[in-house]
């Protein structure tokens, strides 16, 4: 990491130019950025020939981790030479974009009838907010518009989806969320259970405030419910095991959608091809992104039940036309890498493979459970989250000015390591591609940067 910039380096081109997403700027002037030159497997190196284990897999994306593959950038080049672009708009439709959607619905964990293509998560989240307020205007029924998520969810950051997210960040200062989007409980049971409720207790006091908030609200204002099997970005919660299913009974019983966001977990990342085969779920609507395409091209979707679709169908028909769509929407280059990418999973059978090693990712993370500064360790598949805290007994995390995060963070640097900690939590969404022998790798590495963020507490007297 460059450390102070140098006049003329390409740190210093970068402070001049970019505005970067998800950083503070005052610190970003003083230390320019960390800049990635090279990948190969699950590493990644940078300019100055560091290398590191690429813990997120970029942003929860490359299932294939960071080497060329040859036969990806051949189907890029290939259909940058067929057709560089084209669109579904206004009855038009390219190939792979047809041969992807099918694939979806064949993929797909609960029956789906119609895939509509857009290019980010966000979008995709977008899109069903959008179709559920179509949706409830073709079925006459006005007033039931408002939506509801959790507490440290994720769906996206345009106006809409950072108004779902429910994370301070993504509102603060933004004027969000937005009028009619509220936030639940989130099913974090070591954090917001009480001391002594069970995991069972708990997620039946989950089901229960959504209820009384629907109830509150009134059911027939409330339209569709939202969530992440696996919630990544605020923390990697994974909820208690009943919780979905009494969530489910709720939402049948007021006759709300459910739009599961496979954004992270779809496509093998919690030992199952889907997060709603993990966890039991069966949505109306589904977004998906991020390892679709191994992160390689951006594309991502909303599939859509028959029920939605019906709904959608007559009351685009009656109005002329479905007023909705993206440029890039379905781009036949992020197609036909998108078909590749899945290729290449069945060819490999990587979510069969990252099912076996994902055991083996949770284990070696339990045996952090017994440091000193390791409130919890939880996690499914390949999906793990490792959070510290000041008072493991009682639960008590540090205050965030005491910067014990941050320290986290620049140790892991130290040792090699990309993660992300959201507050407290350490973050692992690894590439599905990782060996046996790299997780041991990785989570050594994760063991001493926890005992220097441990000494380093001591010396400045946070424990
Ligand atoms: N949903 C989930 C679950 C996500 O994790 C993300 C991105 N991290 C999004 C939606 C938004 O995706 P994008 O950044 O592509 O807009």
């Amino acid at each position: 990491m460059t450390l102070a910039v140098r006049p003329n380096s390409t740190a210093a081109r970068d402070v001049r130019s970019q505005l970067h997403p998800y950083t503070n700027p005052v610190a970003h002037e003083a230390q320019g950025p960390q800049i990635i030159t090279r990948g190969d497997g699950v590493w990644v190196e940078d300019e100055d020939g560091k290398r590191y284990i690429e813990g997120l897999a970029g942003l929860w994306c490359t299932a294939l981790g960071f080497s060329a593959e040859d036969r990806l950038a051949r189907a890029a080049y290939d259909q940058m030479k067929a057709l560089p672009f084209y669109h579904p708009f206004g009855h038009k439709a390219h190939v792979p974009g047809i041969t992807l959607a099918e694939r979806l619905l064949d993929m797909a964990p609960v029956p789906m009838s119609k895939v509509f293509f857009c290019s980010s998560g966000s979008e995709a989240n977008d899109t069903a907010l959008k179709l559920i307020r179509f949706y409830n205007n073709a079925l006459g029924r006005p007033e039931k518009k408002k939506v509801i998520s959790r507490v440290k969810a994720y769906h996206g950051v345009t106006l809409a989806t950072a108004s779902l997210t429910g994370l301070p960040f993504n509102h603060r200062d933004f004027d969000l969320p937005i009028p009619g989007v509220l936030h639940t409980t989130c099913p974090h049971h070591y954090r917001f259970a009480a001391p002594d409720e069970t995991e069972e207790d708990f997620a039946t006091r989950c089901a229960d405030d959504l209820e009384a908030m629907i109830q509150a609200e009134g059911p027939d204002t409330i339209a569709a419910f939202f969530a992440e099997p696996v919630m990544g970005a605020g923390g990697v919660i994974v909820p208690p095991p009943t919780y979905f299913e009494k969530i489910q009974a709720v939402l049948r019983r007021h006759d709300i959608l459910f739009v599961a966001d496979e954004v992270i977990c779809g496509f093998g990342r919690t030992g199952n091809p889907w997060g709603c085969q993990t966890f039991g779920l069966e949505p109306d609507m589904i977004t998906v992104a991020k390892q679709m395409s191994s992160g390689y091209m951006p594309i991502s979707a909303l599939l859509l039940n028959e029920k939605i679709y019906a709904a959608v169908r007559d009351n685009a028909g009656r109005i002329g036309m479905l007023g909705h769509g993206y440029t890039y929407g379905g781009h036949p280059v992020s197609c036909a890498v998108a078909l590749e990418a899945l290729a290449i999973y069945a060819e490999r059978d990587l979510f069969t493979h990252a099912a076996t090693v994902g055991p083996h990712l949770q284990a070696r993370l339990r045996t952090l459970a017994d440091h000193p500064l390791v409130g919890e360790v939880r996690g499914v598949g390949l999906i793990a989250g490792v959070e510290i805290a000041r008072d493991k007994a009682n639960r008590q995390p540090f205050d965030p000015s005491q910067g014990a995060g941050l320290a986290l963070g620049r140790f892991l640097h130290k040792h090699g390591v990309i993660t992300r900690v959201i507050g407290e939590t350490m973050a692992f969404s690894p590439p599905l591609i990782i060996s046996m022998a790299e997780i041991d790798t990785m989570v050594d590495r994760v063991a001493s940067a926890l005992d220097d963020t441990l000494a380093w507490c001591r010396a400045e007297g946070l424990l």
